[in-house]
């Protein structure tokens, strides 16, 4: 046996797991319905970060973004060290959740747009998710190969006026 499939999310804790890819479906789906398209210059700065289908993001960035909406899973992903207070943003494949109010949004763009590159290559939510979190348990939120390389990726297009 595959020893990866023994820290995968959706075989140690199934139920959690489902509870998470309902609620992600569903917000990735009401943000592909009321979210902004990317403007000209943010679409040129997607292709530069290896997304393939640019035209698909959709972004929501309100007040209200970060709200998990519901209280039992936000506790639960507390515990897996995700707080949304200290999140600029939620990248769901093409749908991307955005903190109005961080510093420096280009950059957090450029994280999240570099996270639907990834969620491309995966092909999933669920596949992606899995992984996903699969990473945070094992590396700590923040710290596996696929949020080393958001950041990488974003502070790489930091200096350029895309
Ligand atoms: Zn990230």
């Amino acid at each position: 046996m595959n020893p990866l499939n023994q820290l995968t999310p959706s075989v140690r804790y199934p139920l959690v797991f489902q509870k998470i890819l309902k609620w992600a479906t569903s917000r990735s789906q009401s943000i592909a319905q009321r979210g902004a398209w990317l403007t000209p210059e943010a679409t040129k700065l997607a292709l530069k970060l290896g997304v393939k289908e640019p035209d698909k993001i959709r972004i929501y960035s309100a007040h209200d973004a970060m709200d998990i909406g519901d209280e039992a899973l936000s506790r639960l992903l507390k515990k897996f060290g995700f707080s949304t207070s200290r999140t600029c943003g939620i990248t769901l494949f093409h749908s991307i959740a955005m903190n109005p109010y961080c510093n420096s949004n280009l950059v957090v763009l450029a994280h999240e747009l570099r996270h639907v590159a990834q969620f491309e290559a995966c092909g999933s939510l669920e596949f992606y998710l899995n992984y996903y979190l699969m990473e945070v348990g094992y590396f700590g939120y923040g710290k596996g190969p696929l949020e080393v390389d958001a950041q990488l990726a974003s502070t790489n297009n930091n200096n350029n006026n895309f």
